[in-house]
C-alpha cells in the first residue's frame, strides 16, 4: 500500500518517447514528437463528487490527505511534481482522415507502477492543450458523470475498459450547444480522472505514418511492445505479432460489447485503444428495445455508421487503418490482409458461440437458432437485458412461462406482440429440443447464463437521472448507481427498481435515447 502524500512517479512515456520541444500551449501542429508538456489549469473552488474506492484498492493507494486528493483530481496539484503532458494522435472520423487530433482536453498527470501494474492517470476536462484546436479543453458535468459511471460499470461487467478514479465539479461554467441548434447554454464544468495502462490509440500510429515519420513510428511501436506486449520483444516479426494481438483484443472487445448491448457511438480510429480497451465514453448508449440498427449518437443518425450491428465491421475497418499505419514496419500486405480475413472468420464464430451461450446453449452446431432469434427479438421489440436475464432464471421453461417472459420484456402492446407469438412458439420448440440434448441441469445452466447476462447495466435514463440530480447538488443517485454496478451479475434484491424496462418518459428524451457529441 502506498500513501497519496508520499507516492512516487515512474514515468516511461515521457522518458522513452519524444517530447515536443516547444512548451507554448497554443493549438498547433506538433511534428517529430509523441507528446507536448502541458499543465492543467487551477480551479478556484473544485468539489469532489465521487471517487472509486474500488479502483483505489486496485491501485493499492491509501488517501492519507483528502485535500491533496481533491487537488490532484482537479489538476490543481501534480503528484510528486510529475511533468504532465498531452499526447499527439490523429484519426479517421466517420471514415474520413481528419489529420492531427490529439489530447485536446486530456492531460496525463501521473504515471507509476501500482499494485495492478503500470498505470497512467489522466484528467479529462482540466483545460486547454496544444491539441485543443478551436475547442476549450473543458468538459461538462453531464458527459463526465456518464464517463465516470460507465467506465467503472464496464469494468465490473468484465469488459476491457479504461477506468475512472474520480469525478470532480470544477466550480466553473462551460458553454455548450447540446443539440447543435443554436441555443448554447452554460453548464457546470467537471473533471474525470481516467486510469489505464496506456492511452495510446490507433490514431497515435496513424499520425506518424501520415507524416512519413517512420523513426518515431518505430519508437512508438517499440515502446508499446516493450511495456504492453512484452512477450514479442525478441521475436523476428515482433511488429506483425503485435498487430495480430491487437486484432484479437479488438475482436474480443466487440464480442463483449455485443454481449452486454453496448453501442460506443463514435468508433473513430482515435477512439480505439491499442490495448483493446473501451475508451472515450461520449455519445454511447445501451441497447434497450432490440434494434440492431440503433445508434445513440445524433451526429450519426443519418448514416448510422456506428449502429449496434455495424460495430464489428467498423472495428475491422479501423484495424485496416492500423494495418496501413504499421505497414512501414511490417512491409507485407499479404500477411496484414490475412489477419483481417482471420478477424472476419473468427468474429463470426465467436459471435455465434457468445449468442448461443446467452441462451444457455454451449454446442456451436446449434447456431441456426441465433439469426431467427435476432429477427424475432427485433420484431417483438424485446429489451436486450431483461430478455436474456429472465431466460437465465433457474426454472423449467414451459411454453406458457416463455410467453410470460416475452410479455414482460417487450416494448410492444400485448395485442401487437400477439402477432408474433406463433413464430416465437416455433422457435421455442426448436430451442427446447436443443436444450434437451445438452447435458446440463437447469441449475447449472442458469448459473452459467447469469454469469454472462448482466442484470444491471447503466441504462441511458439511469445516467440521466444521476446527472439531473447532481446538477442540482444531489449526488446520491451517482452513489447508488456506482454501488449497484459494482455487481452487475448479482441478484441484489433491494435494487429491483433498476431491473425494469426503460420508462416511457425516457423514450425520446435527449440524453436517454439520443446523445449528443457536445460534451
Ligand atoms: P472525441 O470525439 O471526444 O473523441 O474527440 C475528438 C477530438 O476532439 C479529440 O482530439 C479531443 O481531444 C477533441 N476535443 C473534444 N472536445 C474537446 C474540447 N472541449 N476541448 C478541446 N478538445 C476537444
Ligand atoms: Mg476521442
Amino acid at each position: 500500500m502506498s500513501t497519496l502524500s508520499t507516492i512516487k512517479q515512474s514515468p516511461t512515456f515521457t522518458k522513452e518517447l519524444v517530447a515536443d520541444p516547444n512548451r507554448e500551449v497554443i493549438s498547433r501542429q506538433v511534428r517529430d514528437a509523441h507528446f507536448s508538456y502541458v499543465k492543467p489549469i487551477a480551479f478556484d473552488n473544485p468539489k469532489l463528487v465521487h471517487f472509486s474506492a474500488d479502483l483505489l484498492t486496485d491501485l493499492g493507494v491509501e488517501v492519507d490527505d483528502e485535500e491533496l486528493f481533491l487537488a490532484a483530481m482537479s489538476g490543481n496539484k501534480l503528484l510528486d511534481d510529475f511533468e504532465s503532458y498531452a499526447m499527439c494522435y490523429g484519426g479517421h472520423q466517420f471514415g474520413q482522415w481528419a489529420g492531427q487530433l490529439g489530447d485536446g482536453r486530456a492531460i496525463n498527470v501521473f504515471e507509476s507502477k501500482f499494485k495492478n501494474g503500470l498505470q497512467t492517470l489522466q484528467l479529462k476536462g482540466a483545460g486547454p492543450t496544444t491539441y485543443s484546436r478551436r475547442a476549450d479543453g473543458f468538459a461538462v458535468l453531464r458527459s463526465s458523470v456518464r464517463e465516470y459511471l460507465c467506465s467503472e460499470a464496464m469494468y465490473h461487467l468484465g469488459v476491457p475498459t479504461t477506468r475512472a478514479l474520480s469525478l470532480v465539479k470544477s466550480g466553473e461554467l462551460v458553454t455548450r450547444d447540446l443539440l447543435y441548434d443554436g441555443n448554447p447554454k452554460d453548464e457546470q464544468g467537471a473533471v474525470v480522472c481516467r486510469v489505464a495502462p496506456t492511452f495510446i490509440r490507433f490514431g497515435s500510429f496513424e499520425i506518424l505514418t501520415a507524416r512519413k515519420d517512420v523513426k518515431n513510428l518505430k519508437k512508438l511501436a517499440d515502446y508499446t511492445i516493450k511495456h504492453f506486449y512484452p512477450s514479442f520483444i525478441d521475436n523476428d516479426n515482433k511488429y506483425l505479432d503485435f498487430y495480430k494481438a491487437v486484432v484479437i483484443k479488438t475482436k474480443d472487445l466487440i464480442i463483449d460489447w455485443m454481449r452486454v448491448g453496448f453501442v460506443h457511438g463514435v468508433m473513430n480510429t482515435d477512439n480505439l485503444s491499442i490495448l483493446g480497451l473501451t475508451i472515450d465514453y461520449g455519445p454511447y448508449g445501451w441497447l434497450e428495445d432490440y434494434d440492431p440498427t440503433w445508434t445513440p449518437n445524433i451526429t450519426d443518425a443519418q448514416g448510422r455508421r456506428y449502429r449496434f450491428e455495424n460495430q464489428p465491421n467498423i472495428a475491422l475497418w479501423n484495424l485496416m487503418q492500423l494495418a496501413n499505419a504499421l505497414y512501414p514496419l511490417i512491409k507485407d500486405v499479404a500477411v496484414l490482409e490475412a489477419e483481417l480475413e482471420r478477424f472476419k472468420k473468427e468474429y463470426l464464430e465467436d459471435y455465434n458461440s457468445m449468442m448461443l451461450s446467452k441462451i444457455g446453449v454451449f454446442d456451436s452446431k446449434n447456431k441456426h437458432l441465433i439469426p431467427e432469434l435476432e429477427t424475432l427479438m427485433f420484431r417483438s421489440s424485446l429489451d436486450y437485458i431483461l430478455f436474456f436475464r429472465e431466460l437465465s432464471k433457474n426454472k423449467e421453461l414451459t411454453p406458457q412461462a416463455f410467453v410470460e417472459i416475452l410479455e414482460m420484456t417487450s416494448y410492444l402492446e400485448k395485442h401487437e406482440l400477439q402477432e408474433d407469438i406463433e413464430k416465437w412458439k416455433k422457435w421455442f420448440s426448436k430451442y427446447q429440443e436443443v436444450l434437451g440434448k445438452e447435458k446440463l441441469s437447469t441449475e447449472e445452466r442458469s448459473k452459467k447464463m447469469k454469469a454472462i447476462n448482466p442484470k444491471y447495466v447503466l441504462r441511458n435514463y439511469m445516467a440521466q437521472l444521476a446527472i439531473e440530480a447532481s446538477e442540482k447538488g444531489d449526488n446520491s443517485i451517482i452513489e447508488e448507481l456506482y454501488q449497484l454496478l459494482l455487481n452487475p451479475y448479482g441478484e441484489q434484491p433491494t435494487m429491483e427498481k433498476w431491473y425494469k424496462k426503460r420508462p416511457d418518459w425516457a423514450k425520446n428524451k435527449p440524453g436517454c435515447s439520443m446523445l449528443s457529441c457536445s460534451s
